[in-house]
């Protein structure tokens, strides 16, 4: 891998257009998405979509939209055609061929039919598991198989790599086992935090009802729910201390596991996975073990019958009967989230299809929406970006030859992945029928905790995939040292093989400079080439680095969303240091793409360089609803979008030159307060 990478940055910086593209003309950044009346240097995110989004609201079942958003809907469709025709075709294909699969999937989830004559009594087996139980000594055995159907509660188990022996991967117990969607949310005292939990026990105990159990009862049961989540939330960590990966860090034998929740044996739990004992455990949180162990000796049996009842309610009800389905929207999308209606049901389905069997059917989408042309132009892209930064490091006057030694080592060992995966997952285990919905949604996912299971205790597989195929987003893995980017985000305003060097460099170029930069944001620097989580840079410069980090803490801690909320500069820094090292490098790149040839056309009276800013501001520039906003704000390590734009461009002297801003301009932040990394 290290010589594949280091002949990345010696190669040739020209951009070769693909044959099939060379004779048509490539076209440019969408000039009726402007919006005329704002001013750039006052609010680029109004002036480079203003107009798209007035003419385009978010649509009713949708909390966010955008260009890209609309991109990634309209995979769905193409999957939505893919799993239509594999629905139809199925009965006379072969068994276990992917046809089979993916249509007999596809058809049971639609079958809403047999879904709701089922109702409640799809996950009768559960259910009775939960019941079986008389002390707590039955409960291992119910947590075992609940996490054997990827019901993880109350804690997450998994693989994960080592971040002290990258090459190898061990064990991972995590902390889980809430239903909100962040631990703050159980503690925060303002009155809507207070209305979230009122609303939240509310709808435990609508479920509840639905499951058939009393409305007296059910109340009650939400209330020991409560009891129960609070006192685990109690014991783990936020977003923000999650950032810090020493936080994380408590690599242990299983003696030791052992020894924070004697009440759980941990050698019968690796057994039924078929782990060797040998085999070390991270811990990410020990008290939050340690807080379970509690839990097992003071919480009666009845409790936790409740409490394991409700984590089946929860993670079964999008694939259970309409009430519950109309149950779960209304809390999780409707009031959390402000979503007016829900997604019609064959996109739930298609959704559910890509989350359960996502290699089998990205197999068929990238035949079907994903060009060799396409494949070979991104790698160019991603190439010249990464050459960016190698030359961009050499000059930096903050940063030591020791450390730019060190960073352009792991620049040099940086793993593309473009489109999709080598090898394919083998699915040939997954039992798949059209008869019970959940039983196939069940099947799924034991191939999916096995499958990651058999990872445990091994050598690392550099292959896999974190994201399906058709996801539209992108990731930096910093044990891998890798940068991915599904052919779901290859799409127009992000790339299109067609559209000129500004539109894709000023397009999907930010994301891939983003993902590049997430190696060296406040999480990435702390690994090393190989990925191992040990400091490479000298005291001095580590310093340096933090100082720009804190920089950008402060720029962010400074936007206001509504709601008396505003945005939390620790929680984005990593983002907001991909954003702004993103935009750089993906615009010197850009620079370097139109060296030594004809000018590229001005479009409309905007230079290159500025198509390039609007092609960036254009595929940036979501929409969201207040209730999304909140959630996103108290929960996501991403800045919204609005500020995505104005954060890094206001920083950009690129930006400032090409549209002429000047100082005391909303878009100029003042010198002394102007943030960079590269
Ligand atoms: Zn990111």
């Amino acid at each position: 891998m290290r010589y594949l990478a280091t002949a990345f940055l010696t190669a040739s910086t020209l951009i070769a257009l693909p044959l099939s593209a060379q004779d048509k003309p490539l076209h440019g950044i969408d000039i009726s998405d402007l919006d005329r009346k704002a001013n750039p240097c006052d609010d680029f995110y109004d002036f480079a979509n203003g107009s798209w989004r007035a003419k385009n609201p978010i649509p009713a079942s949708m909390v966010m939209w955008s260009k890209r958003w609309a991109a990634g809907e309209s995979t769905k469709d193409v999957l939505r055609g893919i799993l239509e025709d594999a629905a139809a075709k199925a009965p006379n294909e072969p068994p276990k061929s992917t046809d089979r699969l993916i249509g007999d999937y596809y058809a049971a989830c639609m079958d809403q039919k047999a879904i709701d004559a089922l109702g409640v009594k799809a996950i009768a087996r559960e259910i009775a598991w939960i019941r079986s139980m008389a002390s707590t000594e039955d409960l291992q055995p119910v947590i075992q198989k609940l996490n054997e159907e990827a019901i993880f509660v109350p804690f997450t188990f998994g693989s994960s790599q080592d971040p002290h022996n990258p090459q190898s991967v061990v064990a991972d117990a995590g902390a889980g086992g809430l239903g909100l969607p962040e631990r703050d949310y159980y503690f925060k005292d303002d009155a809507k935090s207070k209305e979230t939990r009122e609303k939240y026990l509310q709808h435990i105990a609508a479920m509840f009802v639905l499951a058939g159990t009393d409305k007296e009862t059910s109340a009650a049961n939400a209330k020991v729910v409560m009891r129960m989540e609070t006192a685990f939330a109690a014991a783990s960590l936020n977003n923000v201390a999650l950032r810090d990966p020493h936080a994380t860090d408590h690599k242990m034998s299983l003696d030791d596991v052992q020894k924070l929740t004697p009440g759980f044996n941990w050698g019968t739990y690796f057994e039924s996975l078929g782990l060797s004992p040998d085999v070390p455990v991270n811990v990410d949180q020990p008290k939050f073990l340690e807080e379970f162990q509690k839990q097992l000796k003071e919480t009666p049996i009845g409790d936790w019958k409740t409490y394991l009842t409700w984590h089946v309610l929860l993670s079964a009800a999008s694939s259970l009967s309409t009430p519950f389905v109309q149950e779960s929207f209304a809390f999780h999308q409707k009031y959390l989230q402000g979503a007016a209606e829900m997604k019609p049901h064959w996109k739930r389905c298609v959704e559910a299809t890509d989350n359960d069997l996502g290699e089998a059917l990205g197999k068929k989408y990238v035949e079907k929406a994903f060009s060799p042309e396409a494949k070979a132009r991104m790698q160019e892209m991603v190439k010249n970006i990464l050459l960016a930064l190698h030359d961009d490091i050499q000059t930096l006057t903050w940063m030591s030859d020791d450390t730019k030694k060190k960073a352009l080592e792991k620049l040099a060992t940086f793993n593309p992945k473009v489109g999709y995966p080598n090898n394919w997952k083998d699915y040939s285990s997954v039992e798949i029928t059209r008869d019970a919905y959940w039983v196939d949604v069940v099947s799924a996912r034991r191939f999916a905790v096995k499958d990651d299971a058999k990872l445990i205790g091994k050598p690392v597989d550099r292959g896999r995939w974190g994201m399906t195929t058709p996801t539209s987003n992108a990731y930096y893995n910093p044990l891998l040292n890798e940068i991915v980017f599904p052919a779901g985000i290859l799409l127009p305003p992000m790339f299109d093989v067609n559209a000129s060097d500004a539109v894709n460099y000023g397009g999907i170029g930010p994301v891939i400079g983003h993902e590049i930069s997430h190696g060296f944001d406040d999480e990435g620097a702390q690994f090393d080439a190989t990925g191992e989580l040990k400091n490479w840079w000298t005291s001095d410069d580590y310093k340096k680095f933090q100082e720009r980090g804190k920089c950008i803490i402060d720029q962010f801690d400074g936007y206001t969303v509504d709601g008396g909320l505003h945005e939390n500069g620790k929680l984005v820094e990593g983002e907001s240091i991909g954003d702004l090292g993103g935009v750089k490098l993906a615009y010197l790149a850009f620079e370097k793409s139109m060296e030594g040839k004809p000018r590229p056309a001005n479009k409309d009276g905007f230079t290159p360089e500025q198509q390039f800013f609007i092609s960036w501001g254009q595929s940036r520039g979501d929409e969201i609803r207040p209730d999304a906003q909140r959630q996103f704000v108290l929960t996501n390590p991403h800045p919204i979008s609005k500020y995505r734009v104005l954060g890094p461009l206001s920083n950009s002297l690129e930006f400032q030159k090409a549209f002429s801003c000047k100082a005391g301009d909303a878009m100029v932040r003042p010198a002394e307060n102007r943030c960079t990394i590269w």
